[in-house]
């Protein structure tokens, strides 16, 4: 799960990091009331999506409006509030279509010296937690790795020792920090670590954390992602969650207690088991296809469960044929073709559907999806499967 960079700011703070200070707004008057309350001659009135990269972002039509805008008064705050509110911001990560944006967050301008990376993540090829830093900040990491890897520096802390302060006065020093900052670096590092741990977080980034011109360390971009199966024990972070950033598909599935991810393909895929999940998925892609979704019903998934996960598919206006793949162990095949053929009724099957069952009650199931007068295609194996959805997508399109 991912927040907005106002939240994570909050959060970060909490756990001792130092950070501008900031209004969150939702209106032009708020944005130059905000600012007002700042004080200063400098802000930044920053667009609050799910997305990197808004400072070199535009607004869709608007190629000179960017998603991260300094201004000098808490009049030009409303002005850039007015054309920033309630339009689509198009970044390198929200993809060509964009995101609407509906909140801003006005921060006092810095006066910046320096900018760095710095971001905490999980490794899992070091199996443990990494820092990644660069000299090279405000820039996006990938081009970084791209153009100037050797200006990256990675950093692993082996979890039963935990962090270590050498490590964070080392990297601070390859980082070209001396003196004082030295030290204010290590204490952020050290309060990212805890709050890492603390609140099972996937991901801690901050880009730029700047050094400012009187010598101080700031963080003035930050973003945070958690880990989904940690969720449970962190109420508070999962009040932070906003629906409007989400995709619609995922939280219908999440109602339903599904296991479920967007993608950008074309096929629906209904599997059971995130093994064969993943093998539908690559078998798909192996016919020259994509899969729209991975869905795992899982194992003993009850009628109105696996309804939902096909309604869901159907749903999905980017389908041009589903693949029901099922092997039933727990799961009975009786059950799924009886929940597939309901669904179909209630949604209408407006694309091509091929079913794949084996296992227990296959039988029935088969003898059901076959009587039920649907226009079901009905494979064999995964491997037909597959063929046959393929087949079937390309020839509707040609049709
Ligand atoms: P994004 O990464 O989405 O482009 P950032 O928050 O990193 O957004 O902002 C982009 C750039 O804007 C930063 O690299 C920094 O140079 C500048 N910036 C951001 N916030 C402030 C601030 N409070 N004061 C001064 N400059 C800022
Ligand atoms: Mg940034």
């Amino acid at each position: 799960m991912n927040i907005h960079e106002y939240q994570a700011k909050e959060l970060l703070k909490s756990f001792g990091i130092p950070i501008p200070r900031g209004v969150v707004v939702h209106s032009p008057d708020e944005a130059r009331d905000a600012a007002k309350s700042l004080g200063g001659h400098l802000f930044v009135v920053k667009a609050q999506i799910h997305a990197g990269g808004r400072g070199a972002g535009h607004y869709s039509g608007e190629p000179a409006c960017s998603g991260v805008r300094l201004v000098k008064t808490p009049d030009e705050a409303r002005t850039a509030a007015y054309e920033m509110l309630d339009r689509t911001l198009i970044t390198r990560q929200t993809g060509p279509q964009g995101r609407v944006v509906r909140k801003l967050y006005i921060e006092e301008g810095c006066p910046i010296e320096r900018e760095l990376y710095f971001s905490m993540l999980i490794d899992r090829a070091e199996r443990c937690i990494v820092i990644v830093a660069s000299e090279a900040g405000g820039m996006s990491i990938e081009d970084v790795a791209e153009k100037m890897p050797d200006k990256i520096r990675k950093v692993a802390i082996d979890p039963a020792l935990g962090l270590a302060d050498h490590q964070s006065r080392e990297l601070a020093t390859r980082l070209g920090l001396h003196g004082s900052q030295i030290h204010q670096f290590a204490e952020i590092v050290r309060s990212a670590y805890t709050a890492f741990t603390t609140l099972d977080a996937a991901l801690i980034e901050t880009n730029p954390l700047v050094v400012l011109k009187d010598g101080s360390l700031l963080i003035l971009d930050a973003k945070m992602a958690f880990d989904d199966n940690g969720l449970f024990r962190h109420k508070a972070i999962l009040e932070l969650r906003d629906p409007n950033e989400e995709d619609p598909r995922e939280q219908e599935a999440a109602r339903f207690g599904l296991s479920y991810v967007g993608l950008d393909g074309t096929i629906g895929c209904m599997v059971n088991g995130a093994g064969l999940a993943m093998a539908t998925m690559d078998i798909i892609h192996e016919e020259g296809e994509s899969p729209a979704n991975f869905l795992d019903v899982g194992g003993g998934a009850s009628k109105e469960k696996v309804s939902a996960a096909f309604r869901i598919l159907l749903g999905d206006s980017r389908i041009e044929g589903v693949l029901v793949n099922i092997f039933g162990g727990i799961m009975r095949c009786d059950v799924i073709a009886d929940a597939v053929i309901s669904a179909c009724r209630e949604v209408g099957l407006h694309v091509p559907l091929v079913v794949r069952l084996a296992g227990t009650r296959v039988e029935e199931g088969m003898a059901l999806i076959t009587n039920s007068g649907l226009n079901v295609i009905v494979a064999t194996d995964l491997g037909d499967a597959a063929r046959k959805i393929v087949a079937a997508v390309r020839a509707r399109r040609t049709a």
